[in-house]
């Protein structure tokens, strides 16, 4: 499908200083959109980036029917720019969008478009590494209307924008609390959908977490309320008895591509790994016997994140000492380096936009 390009007459001024970026605060020159509406998606065009007019009826506004992907534009020493498996990505938009009643789209022209974005706006990419263009496709259901009904017209966009590492304190070990109140995601809910109710019901859980001083939460199962599901909004994986353990995907999970990234290398590396269901308490009793040598979360946006202490309850456990552990410090080198072009990409990850 042809991409239409109108370029931006006033291009914004660029970030100066890539240490203070921080994370998806600025947005870049251009912006991809395509429309959905009798029956088909059309006019995928690149367009100055901007705000929308829309209507206070707007149905998205309402009841959320809307789907997201998170990806990034990672700018290589010889100055071109990769994408990171763009392809899982879009695919996953639409099992997305089949759960929350959008049509699908043709892949390929996602996958242009997104391209074309980034060729558009390819000075945007910091050069940093660590920091990154930051992509968010966003699928919105915009019919005008208040019925609870699946809407006939969609919009389909793009953004960019530059950031730095997730974390402001980098690789710093995060702290992570057991949210045994609140949970993400149910059987047959949508958690394994990239969806906004999602996120926004995981707000209060978070502030809490954050009250009590840990900086991420982590979700039980929302049957037993006994199953580590996911921290925050990234997959999770514990090293236990040498062993890389992560909740396997059951529905509710949402299957992280930096997950199943991590999950691949960790087998490159001769590591075993193990998809399975992981009590809490199983999780403790690792821990309280020495069993449980590290942790980190997986995510595009923060990458690998180690996690240092796991709070329960009125107890604390370190993990590795809180401390970074030799897993994640060899995954992230690893995933990175193949993301940044830096190392071999043995598995045909890296998307060479530029
Ligand atoms: C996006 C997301 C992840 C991580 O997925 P990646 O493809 O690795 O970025 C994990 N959990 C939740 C809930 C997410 O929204």
């Amino acid at each position: 499908m042809a991409i239409q390009k109108t370029l931006t007459t006033a291009p914004k001024p660029k970030p100066t200083d890539e240490s203070k970026l921080g994370f998806g605060k600025i947005y870049s020159d251009h912006m991809f959109k395509w429309n959905y509406s009798e029956g088909a998606w059309h006019d995928p065009r690149i367009e100055p980036f901007g705000p929308m007019l829309v209507s206070p009826a707007m149905s998205v506004l309402h009841y959320g029917q809307e789907i997201f992907e998170g990806m990034k534009a990672y700018r290589r020493k010889d100055g071109g720019v990769n994408l990171f498996r763009p392809f899982n990505n879009f695919e996953r938009l639409n099992r997305s969008a089949e759960r929350m009643c959008i049509p699908n789209f043709p892949v390929e022209t996602a996958v242009e478009g997104i391209a074309e974005l980034v060729k558009a706006d390819k000075d945007w990419v910091p050069g940093t590494k660590g920091a990154s263009l930051y992509l968010r496709p966003n699928i919105i259901a915009t019919d005008e209307k208040l019925g609870v009904t699946t809407s006939q017209t969609y919009l389909f966009y793009i953004i960019g924008s530059p950031s730095g590492p997730y974390y402001a304190n980098g690789l710093a070990p995060t702290s992570i609390y057991v949210e045994d109140e609140y949970v993400r995601a149910v059987r047959g809910g949508t958690g394994a959908a990239k969806t906004a109710g999602n996120y926004a019901g995981s707000i209060l859980a978070g502030e809490k977490a954050h009250k009590a001083g840990y900086d991420q939460v982590l979700w039980l199962d929302g049957v037993e309320m006994r199953y580590i599901e996911e921290v925050g909004s990234s997959n999770i994986f514990f090293m236990i008895d040498d062993v890389l353990v992560t909740p396997k995907l059951n529905g509710s999970i949402l299957s992280g591509i930096t997950r199943d990234s991590t999950i691949q290398l960790a087998k490159d590396m001769g590591i075993k790994v193990e998809e399975k269901h992981i009590l809490l308490e199983e999780l403790i009793e690792a821990q309280e016997k020495g069993r449980l040598q590290e942790s980190f979360a997986t995510g595009t946006a923060a990458v690998i994140s180690p996690v240092g202490k796991l709070g329960y309850r009125d107890k604390e456990y370190l993990i590795n000492g809180g401390k970074m552990g030799e897993v994640a410090s060899r995954m992230y080198d690893t995933l990175t380096g193949i993301q940044y072009g830096e190392i071999e990409d043995p598995h045909g990850w890296v998307y060479q936009v530029v």
